[in-house]
């Protein structure tokens, strides 16, 4: 019997099977996975059969033996309701998508979790933060998301949103944010962010060059590049002394994107932090990359399927 796990997000929706047998091997752990496009500018209906038509290939393959579903969503989501309302799937508010897929297994539990959260249990379990006790797992591209691993238990919150912390405020008069709010840390320090910062400060790179581009850019010494990664890497400083400060925490691992340009902004993101971590058990905080890319989020929800 396989798990199935699904990662739903703005961009992409995807599907896997988890192999109990391997479980203790992150590379041999997904025996099975697709995705494809989320479908844009249509109604409900049209982005869950994207989904639906992910989720009965999965089935096929695993000859119809789910043992369980485990589901990553982006969020907001509401566990006690099994909904979701992803800021960036405008056609799903309070959409009811744990039903829906149980729907389609009968019989199968089905478990939702943030998207963030599930990163941080797929990194806490079979990547970066192995052994770790108070864990922030966290993703820098399109926006930044996290989730929380406190004394090795995934901690949901009240209503499945806890370490939603994209939207902790580093800068009290600054940006409007999609959330609603202002100067969230998203608003500095995602990838669109600090390339539209650059942007309005000079760069000159074709219109059709992003955060990878930017990334580049300063990595070959652009000064204006590597000074957008520092206002960027500040915030993200900012924000990560105060989560730590608040969750006493001993390690933060960083995926996505942006943070596969490494040095790039793991370089100003630590001599910043230095700045900003001073009590003293903050000391010991440590930050690195993930190590699982783009599947952390799918192996974390098999892992809270049961796996
Ligand atoms: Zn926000």
């Amino acid at each position: 019997m396989l798990t199935l796990c699904l990662d739903i997000g703005g961009t992409k929706l995807a599907a896997a099977l988890a192999d109990p047998a391997a479980r203790a091997d992150s590379a041999a752990l997904l025996v099975y996975s697709a995705k494809c496009p989320t479908p844009q500018g249509g109604d409900a209906e049209q982005v869950w059969q994207a989904l639906a038509a992910l989720i009965a290939d999965a089935v096929q393959a695993a000859g119809g033996a789910i043992a369980g579903v485990g589901i990553a969503s982006a969020g907001p989501i509401d566990l006690a309701g099994g909904t979701v309302s992803p800021i960036n799937i405008r056609a799903w508010r309070g959409y009811p998508l744990r039903d829906k897929v149980a729907a389609m297994l009968p019989g199968v539990p089905v478990r939702l979790g943030g998207d963030g959260v599930c990163m941080a249990v797929g990194e806490h379990w079979l990547g970066a933060g192995r052994g770790a006790g108070f864990m922030l797992g966290m993703v820098v591209s399109t926006g930044v998301g996290g989730g929380l691993v406190l004394d090795g238990v995934p901690y949901d919150g009240r209503t499945g949103n806890a370490g939603h912390v994209g939207h902790v405020v580093v800068d009290p008069d600054g940006r409007a944010c999609a959330c609603g709010g202002r100067g969230c840390v998203e608003t500095a320090a995602s990838g669109p962010s600090m390339v539209r910062w650059a942007r309005e400060n000079g760069w000159t790179a074709p219109a059709e060059a992003g955060a990878k581009e930017l990334a580049n850019a300063a990595a070959n010494g652009d000064p204006l590049a590597q000074q957008a990664f520092r206002r960027g890497t500040r915030a993200l400083a900012a924000m990560i002394a105060s989560v730590a400060a608040v969750c006493d925490l001993d390690l933060v691992v960083i995926g996505g994107g942006v943070a596969k340009s490494g040095d790039v902004l793991f370089a100003p993101l630590r001599a910043a932090l230095s700045e900003y971590a001073g009590l003293r058990f903050l000391s010991a905080l440590r930050v690195v990359p993930a190590e699982l890319g783009g599947a952390a989020g799918l192996i974390g929800a098999a892992r809270l399927a049961g796996l």
